[in-house]
Protein backbone atom coordinates (compact mmCIF):
# COMPACT_ATOMS: atom_id res chain seq x y z
CA UNK A 1 0.00 0.00 0.00
CA UNK A 2 1.11 3.50 -1.23
CA UNK A 3 1.08 6.26 1.21
CA UNK A 4 -0.86 9.30 0.91
CA UNK A 5 2.16 11.80 -0.14
CA UNK A 6 4.05 12.23 -3.70
CA UNK A 7 7.75 13.51 -4.24
CA UNK A 8 7.83 15.39 -0.51
CA UNK A 9 11.17 13.72 0.33
CA UNK A 10 13.11 14.57 -2.81
CA UNK A 11 16.36 15.07 -1.84
CA UNK A 12 16.76 13.83 1.86
CA UNK A 13 18.01 11.12 3.13
CA UNK A 14 17.41 8.40 5.28
CA UNK A 15 18.41 5.52 7.43
CA UNK A 16 16.43 3.02 8.87
CA UNK A 17 17.43 0.05 10.68
CA UNK A 18 15.62 -3.70 10.91
CA UNK A 19 14.73 -2.87 7.12
CA UNK A 20 15.86 -6.60 5.95
CA UNK A 21 11.59 -7.40 6.44
CA UNK A 22 8.80 -6.36 8.44
CA UNK A 23 8.19 -2.86 9.50
CA UNK A 24 11.60 -1.83 8.41
CA UNK A 25 11.34 -2.81 4.86
CA UNK A 26 7.87 -1.35 4.78
CA UNK A 27 9.20 2.33 5.80
CA UNK A 28 12.25 1.91 3.38
CA UNK A 29 10.29 1.65 0.64
CA UNK A 30 7.76 4.22 1.57
CA UNK A 31 10.66 6.75 2.61
CA UNK A 32 11.94 5.68 -1.23
CA UNK A 33 8.35 6.63 -2.75
CA UNK A 34 8.40 10.32 -1.31
CA UNK A 35 11.88 10.44 -3.15
CA UNK A 36 14.32 9.95 -0.76
CA UNK A 37 17.30 8.37 -0.95
CA UNK A 38 17.51 5.10 1.76
CA UNK A 39 20.12 3.51 3.52
CA UNK A 40 18.90 0.03 4.83
CA UNK A 41 20.69 -1.66 7.74
CA UNK A 42 20.41 -4.91 9.28
CA UNK A 43 22.24 -8.25 10.30
CA UNK A 44 20.32 -10.02 7.99
CA UNK A 45 22.55 -9.26 4.66
CA UNK A 46 20.50 -11.41 2.00
CA UNK A 47 17.15 -9.95 2.85
CA UNK A 48 18.28 -6.40 3.25
CA UNK A 49 20.37 -6.33 -0.09
CA UNK A 50 16.71 -7.20 -1.44
CA UNK A 51 14.80 -4.22 0.56
CA UNK A 52 17.84 -2.48 -1.35
CA UNK A 53 17.22 -4.03 -4.84
CA UNK A 54 12.93 -3.80 -4.27
CA UNK A 55 13.73 0.20 -3.62
CA UNK A 56 16.28 0.23 -6.45
CA UNK A 57 12.95 -1.74 -9.07
CA UNK A 58 10.73 1.25 -8.15
CA UNK A 59 13.30 3.75 -9.01
CA UNK A 60 14.37 4.73 -5.35
CA UNK A 61 17.98 4.88 -4.55
CA UNK A 62 19.12 2.97 -1.67
CA UNK A 63 22.29 1.22 -0.08
CA UNK A 64 22.29 -1.60 1.41
CA UNK A 65 24.95 -2.27 4.82
CA UNK A 66 25.07 -4.33 7.40
CA UNK A 67 24.91 -3.62 10.68
CA UNK A 68 24.24 -4.90 14.29
CA UNK A 69 23.06 -2.24 16.40
CA UNK A 70 24.33 -3.66 19.68
CA UNK A 71 28.12 -2.99 18.09
CA UNK A 72 29.05 0.46 18.33
CA UNK A 73 31.69 0.40 15.34
CA UNK A 74 29.21 -1.27 13.01
CA UNK A 75 26.48 1.60 13.52
CA UNK A 76 29.67 4.12 13.10
CA UNK A 77 30.90 2.61 10.18
CA UNK A 78 26.71 2.57 8.48
CA UNK A 79 26.50 6.51 9.54
CA UNK A 80 29.83 6.68 7.66
CA UNK A 81 28.58 5.12 4.50
CA UNK A 82 25.30 6.73 4.77
CA UNK A 83 27.02 10.50 4.07
CA UNK A 84 29.79 8.43 1.67
CA UNK A 85 27.10 7.59 -0.06
CA UNK A 86 24.58 10.28 -0.10
CA UNK A 87 26.59 13.02 1.68
CA UNK A 88 23.82 13.87 4.63
CA UNK A 89 21.29 12.42 7.17
CA UNK A 90 17.70 14.30 7.50
CA UNK A 91 16.01 10.81 8.87
CA UNK A 92 16.14 7.71 11.13
CA UNK A 93 14.37 5.41 12.01
CA UNK A 94 15.82 3.06 14.77
CA UNK A 95 13.68 -0.23 14.30
CA UNK A 96 15.38 -3.22 14.59
CA UNK A 97 13.89 -5.47 17.13
CA UNK A 98 13.67 -9.13 18.55
CA UNK A 99 10.90 -10.72 20.01
CA UNK A 100 10.71 -12.80 22.88
CA UNK A 101 11.65 -16.60 22.56
CA UNK A 102 10.56 -17.74 25.83
CA UNK A 103 8.03 -16.38 27.98
CA UNK A 104 8.78 -16.91 31.80
CA UNK A 105 7.63 -14.72 34.97
CA UNK A 106 10.06 -12.51 36.00
CA UNK A 107 11.87 -14.74 38.51
CA UNK A 108 12.07 -17.40 36.36
CA UNK A 109 13.13 -15.42 33.46
CA UNK A 110 16.64 -16.76 31.80
CA UNK A 111 19.03 -14.14 32.39
CA UNK A 112 20.78 -14.97 28.51
CA UNK A 113 17.23 -13.66 27.35
CA UNK A 114 17.14 -10.67 29.15
CA UNK A 115 20.49 -8.97 28.17
CA UNK A 116 19.74 -10.06 24.56
CA UNK A 117 16.71 -8.51 24.33
CA UNK A 118 17.81 -5.20 26.48
CA UNK A 119 20.76 -5.12 24.27
CA UNK A 120 18.98 -5.11 21.00
CA UNK A 121 15.87 -3.56 21.54
CA UNK A 122 16.80 -0.69 24.37
CA UNK A 123 20.82 -0.44 23.93
CA UNK A 124 20.83 -0.45 19.82
CA UNK A 125 18.44 2.42 19.81
CA UNK A 126 20.99 4.07 22.21
CA UNK A 127 23.57 3.15 20.23
CA UNK A 128 21.86 4.14 16.93
CA UNK A 129 20.98 7.92 18.20
CA UNK A 130 24.61 8.26 19.90
CA UNK A 131 25.86 8.29 16.17
CA UNK A 132 22.71 9.54 14.44
CA UNK A 133 22.81 12.73 15.91
CA UNK A 134 26.32 14.45 15.66
CA UNK A 135 25.86 14.69 12.24
CA UNK A 136 22.08 15.69 12.81
CA UNK A 137 24.10 18.55 14.78
CA UNK A 138 26.39 19.23 12.32
CA UNK A 139 23.88 19.77 9.32
CA UNK A 140 21.20 21.75 11.63
CA UNK A 141 18.34 19.20 12.32
CA UNK A 142 16.69 15.89 11.82
CA UNK A 143 14.05 13.66 12.75
CA UNK A 144 14.45 10.44 14.51
CA UNK A 145 11.97 7.87 15.10
CA UNK A 146 12.21 4.46 16.96
CA UNK A 147 10.20 1.46 17.74
CA UNK A 148 8.53 0.97 21.04
CA UNK A 149 5.30 -1.42 21.09
CA UNK A 150 2.25 -1.72 22.38
CA UNK A 151 4.72 -3.39 25.27
CA UNK A 152 5.89 0.03 25.77
CA UNK A 153 2.66 1.38 27.58
CA UNK A 154 1.58 -1.49 28.83
CA UNK A 155 2.84 -4.34 30.78
CA UNK A 156 2.91 -7.85 28.91
CA UNK A 157 2.65 -11.17 31.56
CA UNK A 158 5.38 -13.12 31.12
CA UNK A 159 7.85 -11.18 28.89
CA UNK A 160 9.56 -9.28 31.85
CA UNK A 161 12.67 -8.05 29.42
CA UNK A 162 10.75 -6.95 26.28
CA UNK A 163 8.18 -4.85 28.56
CA UNK A 164 11.35 -3.03 30.10
CA UNK A 165 13.31 -2.65 26.83
CA UNK A 166 9.90 -0.94 25.04
CA UNK A 167 9.10 1.23 28.01
CA UNK A 168 13.07 2.20 27.78
CA UNK A 169 12.63 3.13 24.22
CA UNK A 170 10.38 5.41 25.30
CA UNK A 171 12.04 6.53 28.13
CA UNK A 172 15.11 6.81 26.09
CA UNK A 173 12.90 9.08 23.34
CA UNK A 174 12.18 11.55 25.89
CA UNK A 175 15.10 12.67 27.44
CA UNK A 176 17.00 12.55 23.63
CA UNK A 177 13.81 14.34 22.53
CA UNK A 178 14.21 17.30 25.24
CA UNK A 179 18.27 17.05 24.75
CA UNK A 180 18.07 17.99 20.94
CA UNK A 181 14.47 20.15 20.42
CA UNK A 182 16.00 23.37 20.78
CA UNK A 183 18.70 22.20 18.03
CA UNK A 184 16.27 20.94 15.33
CA UNK A 185 16.49 17.26 15.89
CA UNK A 186 13.04 15.92 16.54
CA UNK A 187 12.89 12.51 18.77
CA UNK A 188 9.80 10.56 18.62
CA UNK A 189 8.82 7.16 19.00
CA UNK A 190 6.35 4.58 17.25
CA UNK A 191 4.35 2.24 19.34
CA UNK A 192 3.11 -1.01 16.84
CA UNK A 193 0.22 -3.02 17.90
CA UNK A 194 0.11 -6.78 16.61
CA UNK A 195 1.53 -6.10 12.79
CA UNK A 196 1.69 -8.97 10.26
CA UNK A 197 5.38 -9.51 9.86
CA UNK A 198 8.03 -12.44 10.15
CA UNK A 199 7.97 -11.53 13.62
CA UNK A 200 4.81 -11.97 14.08
CA UNK A 201 4.56 -15.15 11.63
CA UNK A 202 7.34 -16.84 14.22
CA UNK A 203 5.38 -15.28 17.46
CA UNK A 204 1.59 -17.08 16.15
CA UNK A 205 3.67 -20.01 15.05
CA UNK A 206 2.38 -19.36 11.05
CA UNK A 207 -1.10 -21.11 12.32
CA UNK A 208 -4.50 -19.82 11.79
CA UNK A 209 -5.17 -20.68 15.30
CA UNK A 210 -1.87 -18.28 16.40
CA UNK A 211 -3.24 -15.55 13.68
CA UNK A 212 -6.97 -15.88 15.31
CA UNK A 213 -5.47 -15.65 19.55
CA UNK A 214 -3.42 -12.70 18.32
CA UNK A 215 -6.50 -10.97 16.23
CA UNK A 216 -8.59 -11.63 19.18
CA UNK A 217 -7.03 -8.98 21.05
CA UNK A 218 -7.24 -6.16 18.62
CA UNK A 219 -10.48 -4.39 18.52
CA UNK A 220 -10.21 -3.63 14.87
CA UNK A 221 -10.37 -7.39 14.20
CA UNK A 222 -7.29 -7.72 12.15
CA UNK A 223 -3.51 -7.39 12.08
CA UNK A 224 -2.15 -3.94 11.25
CA UNK A 225 0.00 -4.02 7.94
CA UNK A 226 3.72 -2.85 8.32
CA UNK A 227 2.90 -0.21 5.89
CA UNK A 228 0.86 1.30 8.39
CA UNK A 229 3.15 1.83 10.40
CA UNK A 230 4.97 3.34 7.45
CA UNK A 231 2.90 5.80 7.56
CA UNK A 232 3.04 6.59 11.11
CA UNK A 233 7.01 7.39 10.29
CA UNK A 234 6.89 9.57 7.42
CA UNK A 235 4.82 11.59 9.20
CA UNK A 236 6.44 12.15 11.88
CA UNK A 237 9.44 12.76 10.13
CA UNK A 238 8.11 15.14 7.96
CA UNK A 239 7.32 18.61 8.66
CA UNK A 240 3.35 18.19 9.21
CA UNK A 241 4.65 16.81 12.55
CA UNK A 242 7.13 20.12 13.45
CA UNK A 243 5.51 20.39 16.68
CA UNK A 244 5.61 17.06 17.47
CA UNK A 245 8.49 16.10 20.52
CA UNK A 246 9.25 13.13 22.64
CA UNK A 247 5.60 11.50 21.56
CA UNK A 248 5.05 7.96 21.81
CA UNK A 249 2.50 7.40 18.72
CA UNK A 250 0.18 4.02 19.43
CA UNK A 251 -0.63 2.73 16.08
CA UNK A 252 -2.58 -0.01 17.24
CA UNK A 253 -5.98 -0.66 16.38
CA UNK A 254 -7.14 -0.26 19.50
CA UNK A 255 -5.30 -3.00 21.48
CA UNK A 256 -4.16 -1.09 24.83
CA UNK A 257 -6.63 1.33 25.17
CA UNK A 258 -8.89 -1.91 26.53
P1 LIG B 1 11.07 -8.54 11.87
O1 LIG B 1 10.16 -8.87 10.79
O2 LIG B 1 11.71 -9.65 12.65
O3 LIG B 1 12.21 -7.53 11.39
C1 LIG B 1 13.19 -7.08 12.30
C2 LIG B 1 14.53 -7.03 11.59
O4 LIG B 1 15.53 -6.59 12.54
C3 LIG B 1 14.99 -8.41 11.09
O5 LIG B 1 15.45 -8.30 9.76
C4 LIG B 1 16.09 -8.76 12.05
O6 LIG B 1 17.04 -9.63 11.49
C5 LIG B 1 16.68 -7.41 12.34
N1 LIG B 1 17.56 -7.42 13.51
C6 LIG B 1 17.49 -8.23 14.60
N2 LIG B 1 18.52 -7.98 15.41
C7 LIG B 1 19.26 -7.00 14.84
C8 LIG B 1 20.47 -6.34 15.19
N3 LIG B 1 21.12 -6.64 16.32
N4 LIG B 1 20.95 -5.39 14.37
C9 LIG B 1 20.31 -5.08 13.21
N5 LIG B 1 19.18 -5.70 12.81
C10 LIG B 1 18.66 -6.65 13.61
O7 LIG B 1 10.29 -7.64 12.93
P2 LIG B 1 9.11 -6.54 12.74
O8 LIG B 1 7.87 -7.19 13.15
O9 LIG B 1 9.23 -5.84 11.46
O10 LIG B 1 9.54 -5.60 13.95
C11 LIG B 1 10.27 -4.40 13.78
C12 LIG B 1 10.27 -3.66 15.09
O11 LIG B 1 8.91 -3.44 15.49
C13 LIG B 1 10.92 -4.39 16.26
O12 LIG B 1 11.61 -3.46 17.07
C14 LIG B 1 9.74 -4.97 17.01
O13 LIG B 1 10.03 -5.18 18.37
C15 LIG B 1 8.72 -3.90 16.80
N6 LIG B 1 7.33 -4.32 16.96
C16 LIG B 1 6.79 -5.25 16.12
C17 LIG B 1 5.46 -5.62 16.29
C18 LIG B 1 4.79 -6.62 15.41
O14 LIG B 1 3.65 -6.99 15.71
N7 LIG B 1 5.39 -7.10 14.33
C19 LIG B 1 4.71 -5.05 17.32
C20 LIG B 1 5.29 -4.09 18.14
C21 LIG B 1 6.61 -3.73 17.95
P3 LIG B 1 16.89 -11.22 11.81
O15 LIG B 1 15.58 -11.62 11.18
O16 LIG B 1 18.09 -11.82 11.14
O17 LIG B 1 16.87 -11.35 13.30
Amino acid sequence: METQMNGTLTGKVAFVTGAAGGIGRATAMAFAREGASVVVADVSEKDNQETARMIEEQGGRALAVRCDVTRAEDVQAALDKTIDAFGRLDFAFNNAGIEPRKPAPTADYDLEEWDRIIDIDLRGIFLSMKYEIPVMLKQGGGAIVNTSSGAGVIGIKGSPAYTAAKHGVIGLTRAAALDYAAQNIRVNAVCPGYIDTPMMARFTGGTAEGRARVISEEPIGRMGRPEEIANAVLWLCSDASAFVIGSAMVVDGGQTIQ
